[in-house]
């Protein structure tokens, strides 16, 4: 049995483990996908204080490092369930095995939203990806699109101007939530085309992307672009439907807690972009854990 299990690799999780190992406590993280979590997949990081500038997976490794360094134990298995017993011992159900625990923190982060048109599943790996850094290089010298408006999509296509001999940046809105930075970076790449006020209707190809049709929502003009790669970066949900029947969630599926990451369980505590909260970002994702962790070591005394 650990003290402190907790459910996600991500910098919540991974801050977690480390205030957990330093205040003397045996912990495990399960990851269920990707050691790092998101972050591993962000082009370049340039807010996270003290780091100037450093590309996601090289952040996220670092994090792990050091978390194993400090006797961090991790695991890569899939948590489907969560069961507080009568003894006050939590058992965390993996997919591999079942795990116990005085304390349980949930920092499973969340995972991209689909865009809801016909075949996106189906293209997925045939021009459709939700990973720019991960599948970019193979869309060298083809043009290609990047669905969003936040920082996410910014990111994304300005990586890719780098490859692509033209990237356009398809957002329902001419507002952008991403940080204006980052528009404007965007703005100045030769290759950069916005197409604003335009939602995606239709995608073009039978097994494989040719581009896709977009509806202006000012004009309401229907318009076909040709490219090769469509990267979907329109945000995230959470993945915790497996707690519905446990812990108190909003309306969109994030587990309700407060600034002191306490649930609706005593014991269970919650950190990262899984946890409702109005600013998801790294350093509130590594905050969150901090704070999740001190209140767990502290239940477990
Ligand atoms: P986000 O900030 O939620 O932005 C999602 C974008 O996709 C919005 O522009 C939204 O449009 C658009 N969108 C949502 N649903 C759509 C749909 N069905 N069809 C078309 N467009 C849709 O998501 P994100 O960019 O993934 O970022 C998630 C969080 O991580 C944010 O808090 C962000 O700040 C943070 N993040 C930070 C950094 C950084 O600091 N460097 C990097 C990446 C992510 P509307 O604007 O019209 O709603």
């Amino acid at each position: 049995m650990k003290d402190i299990i907790i459910i996600g690799a991500g910098p919540a999780g991974i801050t977690a483990g480390i205030y957990a190992a330093r205040a003397g406590k045996s912990s495990l993280i399960l990851e269920g996908e990707c050691f790092g979590g998101q972050i591993v997949t962000a082009p370049l990081v340039e807010n996270y204080p003290s780091v100037k500038i450093i590309k996601g997976y090289e952040l996220a490794s670092n994090m792990v490092e050091q978390a194993m360094e400090l006797g961090v134990e991790m695991e890569m298995d899939r948590v489907h369930d969560i069961v507080k017993n009568e003894d006050g011992i939590i058992t965390v159900f993996g997919e591999n095995e079942k795990y116990s625990a005085r304390a349980v923190i949930i920092a499973s982060g969340a995972k991209n939203k689909k865009m809801g048109i016909p075949r996106e599943d189906a293209l997925l790996g045939s021009g459709i990806s939700y990973c720019a850094l991960c599948d970019g290089a193979f869309f060298r010298n083809k043009e290609v699109a990047v669905v969003g408006g936040g920082n996410s999509a910014l990111e994304e296509a300005i990586f890719l101007t780098a490859y692509c001999p033209k990237v356009y940046l398809i957002h329902r809105r001419a507002e952008f939530r991403a940080e204006q930075k980052l528009v404007e970076e965007f703005r100045a790449k030769p290759n950069a085309v916005f197409v604003l006020d335009s939602e995606i209707t239709e995608l073009l190809g039978d097994n494989k992307l040719e581009g896709v049709k977009v509806r202006n929502k000012v004009s309401q003009e229907i318009t076909q672009l040709e490219f090769e790669g469509l990267f979907v970066a329109i945000g995230k949900v959470p993945d915790n439907g497996y707690l519905a029947n446990k812990l108190a969630l909003d309306e969109s599926g994030y587990i309700i807690a407060g600034e002191d990451c306490k649930t609706s369980i005593e014991g269970v505590f919650v950190a990262g972009d899984c946890r409702t909260k109005t600013v998801r970002q790294l350093t509130t994702a590594t905050a969150d854990g901090a704070i999740a962790s001190v209140a767990a070591c502290a239940y477990c005394n």
